[in-house]
C-alpha cells in the first residue's frame, strides 16, 4: 500500500465525517498527536499520529511544503 504524505496545512479527508456533516479537516499542528480542524465547524481535535495514519483517507489539498 503506498505510503501517504501529509503535511502541516493540508487539507484532508478522513474514514468518517464529522458530526456536522463536514469531512474535511485541516492539519493545525505535526508531532506524536496531530491536531485536526473541521472545516465545516471549526471544531478542533487532537489525535495520536497512528490513529490520524489510519483513519485518513486521502488529502484533498497538499500545502505548499516547508522542509
Ligand atoms: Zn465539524
Amino acid at each position: 500500500m503506498e505510503r501517504k504524505q501529509f503535511g502541516l496545512g493540508d487539507v484532508v479527508e478522513m474514514k468518517k465525517q464529522h458530526p456536522c456533516g463536514t469531512n474535511q479537516w485541516k492539519i493545525i499542528r505535526m508531532g506524536m498527536d496531530i491536531r485536526l480542524k473541521c472545516q465545516g465547524c471549526e471544531h478542533s481535535v487532537l489525535i495520536p499520529r497512528h490513529k490520524f495514519e489510519k483513519s485518513l483517507k486521502k488529502v484533498l489539498v497538499h500545502a505548499e511544503e516547508n522542509k
